[in-house]
Formats: structure tokens, C-alpha cells, sequence
């Protein structure tokens, strides 16, 4: 196998990342070639504008992560980060308050938000951003499109009983600490996907989904219309991995979005939520690992036909992230 395609969101996809680019360049991925090129179609439905300018939370923790500019401890943004500007801004009574926005990392949206006024669509401004940070991996947005996640959520004083706010938002100011009623991708239907997505995906020798926010992160991808049609169309194996790990997510607040969306949050749910490639259902997966935690729920999942395993799937160190990868590829050997 020589090309691998990863569907990711921030956080999760980034740290599958690093433990998947590891496991390449050490050659132990049983039948994958160690210069095997990884592509990263990543989640741009979290971005929004902020003082003017173009922020990509999930664009840039995956570079940062591979690139080493990440800051470890908080698993965004930059490391050794300081935060002037923030508060600066506060001084001057501007909102909104509520979102990290450090001084390193405001110099790649200045890059980026300059980019973009110039004309340059987001995929080439990411690869330009690439430049620097060299994460090995060849990094796509979704789209060159503008889309936003919207979550609806009770506000009894407005005139309707709900309020929409932006997904950052509800993330970071809310912490989704209130129920999410609703969750409205604006734009995603009429966007496009970036040059390269569907090629990346029809022409890989394996497509991946990574722990990642099936909602939020992954779903909006698979939302972008011919993404979905690609993932079942292509002859690679499509394999995914469970960030659901014994009823709950591993980090962040994932279940908020799959109640939302009426799945029930466990391992067995979200695998069938994706659904196999086999049938008329338009699912997207071969294969599907969950957590050993979550060992009683494979039957459940290979009786929807797909191939299911229960292995360690908590990411603590490269080498249990390598072996995420590995067990991934074992799985549809
Ligand atoms: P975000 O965009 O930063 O929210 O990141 P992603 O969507 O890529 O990933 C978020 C998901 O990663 C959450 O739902 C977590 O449950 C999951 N996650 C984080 N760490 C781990 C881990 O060690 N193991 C597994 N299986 N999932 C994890
Ligand atoms: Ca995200």
C-alpha cells in the first residue's frame, strides 16, 4: 500500500496522526510501503472569523501536531504561547472574549487571512502554511467552501425559546454544558470538496477514520456532497476507529453531539451510525475497532457486515498510537 487517506477532525485525528505517520515511516504496518504518502482531509466546519481574521481550529491542530508547534498539555494551539493581543483586546471591552487566541498562533491567521483576501482559495493557503510547519502528511480541507457548524440550544429569554450559536461557541464559551438541540451545518450542502479530496479518497489503497468526533469532525466531511459516494465507491478497504471508549468520549465532550443526532453513545452505535459499505444503507465502513472495553459489542457490529475488533484504543503514547494504526490495517487484511 502505498497511499493512505485519513478523514480527521482537531484533536483526536491529529494524535491518530502521529502515531499512524510513526508506524509508516518504521515500516511495522504489515503490507504498507515505509515512503507510503499520507493524505489528511480535514474538518473545516469548526472555522469561523474572529477580529478579521480566518481561524481553522481543526486545520491547525492537526499541522501544529505533526509539525511539533503544538502545545502537548492543552492539544491546541501553540506551544510556549503567550497572550497579549487576548488580552489587549479585552482592555479595549472587544468581543467576543471567550476564544484562545494566542499571539504565535495569530501570525498564522494573519498568513492565512491575508492569503485568502488575496484570492488564494483555503487549500492553497494551507499547503503554503505547510511550508513551514513540513507535518509529513499532505494536508486538504474539506472544502474551499464556507461552512460553520450551528448548534440550536433552549435560551428561554429569546422570543422563540432557542438561540443558535457557532460550534466554537457552544464548545469553548458553553463548554457544551447545555443540551445541543439541533446541529445546522450552514453551507455544507452547496460546498464542493478542495481539489484532490475525492482522488485522495477514490485513488488511496486505504482510507481510515480516526477517533474523531463522528458528529462534528467526521460527519461534516461525510456531509460534503461526494465524499460519501467516493468512500463507497473506492476499492480501498475503509476502516474506522471508535472515540468512544466504554459509553463516553476519551477527551472533550462527544456524546453531547451524538445525543443530538439520536446515537446512542457507545462504541457498537457509532460504528453502525457510519454503517457498512455492504448494502443499499450508504454506510461507509469495512471494518470498525472498538475499544477492549467494549469487546461485548462486536457481535453486534460484524451482524451489520463489517469486520469488528476489540484492541487497546487509548492513544497515551506513540506506540500505542502506532498500534491503533497497526490493528487497523490487520483488520481488513
Ligand atoms: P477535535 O476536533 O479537536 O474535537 O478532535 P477530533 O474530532 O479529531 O477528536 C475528538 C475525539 O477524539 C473525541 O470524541 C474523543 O473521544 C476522541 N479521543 C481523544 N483521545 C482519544 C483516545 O486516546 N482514544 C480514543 N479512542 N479516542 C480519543
Ligand atoms: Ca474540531
Amino acid at each position: 500500500m502505498k497511499n493512505i487517506t485519513v478523514l480527521s477532525g482537531g484533536m483526536g485525528g491529529a494524535r491518530f496522526l502521529q502515531g499512524l505517520r510513526h508506524a509508516v515511516a518504521a515500516g511495522t504496518l504489515p503490507g504498507v510501503a515505509a515512503d507510503a504518502e499520507i493524505t489528511v482531509v480535514a474538518n473545516t466546519a469548526d472555522d469561523l472569523w474572529m477580529h478579521g481574521l480566518k481561524i481553522c481550529p481543526d486545520l491547525d491542530t492537526v499541522m501544529y501536531t505533526l509539525g511539533d508547534g503544538i502545545d502537548q498539555e492543552r492539544g491546541w494551539g501553540r506551544r510556549d504561547e503567550s497572550w497579549s493581543v487576548k488580552d489587549e483586546l479585552a482592555a479595549y471591552g472587544v468581543e467576543p472574549t471567550w476564544f484562545g487566541l494566542g499571539d504565535r498562533d495569530i501570525a498564522t491567521h494573519l498568513v492565512r487571512t491575508q492569503m485568502l483576501d488575496a484570492g488564494y482559495p483555503l487549500s492553497a493557503v494551507t499547503g503554503a502554511l505547510c511550508n513551514r510547519w513540513r507535518p509529513g502528511v499532505r494536508l486538504l480541507p474539506m472544502t474551499d467552501d464556507r461552512v460553520e457548524t450551528h448548534v440550536a440550544i433552549a435560551d428561554p429569554s429569546a422570543p422563540s425559546g432557542r438561540r443558535v450559536v457557532h460550534f466554537q461557541e457552544y464548545w469553548v464559551r458553553l463548554r457544551a454544558a447545555v443540551p445541543a438541540e439541533t446541529v445546522v451545518v450552514v453551507g455544507l450542502e452547496e460546498s464542493t470538496p478542495a481539489p484532490g479530496v475525492l482522488d485522495a479518497v477514490t485513488g488511496a489503497d486505504l482510507v481510515l477514520l480516526p477517533p474523531s468526533n463522528p458528529v462534528v469532525s467526521v460527519g461534516t466531511i461525510l456531509g460534503v456532497p461526494g465524499v460519501r459516494d467516493a468512500l463507497r465507491a473506492t476499492e480501498a478497504p475503509v476502516v474506522g476507529l471508535s472515540p468512544i471508549v466504554g459509553g463516553t468520549h476519551v477527551r472533550g465532550m462527544a456524546h453531547q453531539m451524538l445525543t443530538s443526532i439520536g446515537v446512542e453513545v457507545s462504541a457498537g452505535a457509532v460504528g453502525l451510525h457510519y454503517g457498512s459499505r455492504a448494502g443499499d444503507a450508504g454506510g461507509v465502513l469495512d471494518g470498525w475497532l472498538v475499544d477492549e472495553q467494549d469487546a461485548d459489542q462486536v457481535a453486534a457490529v460484524r451482524a451489520a457486515g463489517l469486520a469488528c475488533a476489540a484492541v487497546p484504543l487509548m492513544m497515551t503514547d506513540l506506540d500505542a498510537t502506532a498500534a491503533m494504526a497497526a490493528a487497523a490495517v490487520e483488520l481488513v487484511r
